[in-house]
């Protein structure tokens, strides 16, 4: 094993504490997060990012970090419950072969060395069907597939309760985080909402999500993902109009990865 890391010296390997936590949100059921967890196996801390403490720059060992694109969307994302508060899990979308990856605590303090840990929850290890990671309630899913002959399954989900929606593909079994106001931009739009009571107040989804037929938020997602290209697929999105085979074949593929 290599000599703990100096505080500023870089290139240095992983800890074994953020390895551990970093993998967890990266779970092997999951082949998309998979993928990621391989390349981390031969990656290297390349230094701190630019959000300064906490934000760690993952890469090839002789490489440099590049901090010219813009920050990237988020890939994977867990919370450690604990003793003094949560840690959060960040890893963002690779970028030139560099990923950035936050570990920091609410309290915004150095994570202690030692703490007791209550519980922990990541949207990594989410699939249909389930309930919510982090409140345990039922969530609103909507099923989608991309049209074509890839005929990708999609799943939108959303938690009223956490304010949150993620995006699961079926395909690799990643589970992406969705920005509720950008969502809810599209959302607007595609309704022809303008009064600035609801179109600028994006909380109100939650509170009035049974307005939005299925059909609505596909169309929201479609527009959104066409803009800002969350999941990378070819082709329109549409909504999952019948239980067709193609749909619960893809469910069942990640249902038997998860059971592994
Ligand atoms: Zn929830």
């Amino acid at each position: 094993m290599p000599h703990p890391p100096h505080n500023g010296f870089y290139p240095r390997p992983l800890t074994k504490r953020e390895r551990e936590w970093i993998y967890w949100i990266l779970p092997l059921e999951h082949p998309g997060y998979a993928d990621v967890r391989h390349l981390i196996d031969h990656m290297v801390v390349l230094g701190e990012g630019r959000r300064g403490k906490g934000e760690l720059i993952l890469g090839y060992e002789d490489d440099t970090i590049d901090l010219s694109a813009p920050l990237a969307p988020v890939f994977a994302y867990g919370v450690i419950e604990t003793d003094f508060g949560w840690i959060s899990v960040t890893l963002r979308e690779m970028e030139n072969d560099q990923l950035s990856v936050e570990i920091v605590s609410q309290r915004a303090e150095e994570i202690p060395e030692l703490f007791e840990e209550s519980r922990r929850w990541t949207y990594s290890t989410w699939i249909s069907g389930a309930p919510c990671p982090q409140c345990a309630a039922g969530v609103r899913e909507v099923r989608m597939h991309t049209s074509g002959t890839s005929g990708r399954v999609l799943v939108l989900a959303v938690c009223r309760k956490d304010l949150r929606i993620w995006v699961c593909d079926a395909e690799d079994g990643v589970n992406r985080l969705i920005p509720v106001t950008n969502f809810y931009n599209e959302l607007m739009l595609h309704k022809g909402i303008r009064d600035p009571a609801v179109a600028l107040d994006a909380k109100r989804f939650f509170h009035e999500l049974e307005k939005y037929s299925d059909p609505d938020l596909t169309h929201a997602f479609q527009t959104y993902n066409a803009m800002k290209m969350k999941v990378h697929v070819e082709g329109a999105i549409e909504h999952e109009h019948e239980e067709s085979r193609s749909w619960f074949n893809a469910i069942r593929r990640i249902f038997s990865r998860h059971s592994v």
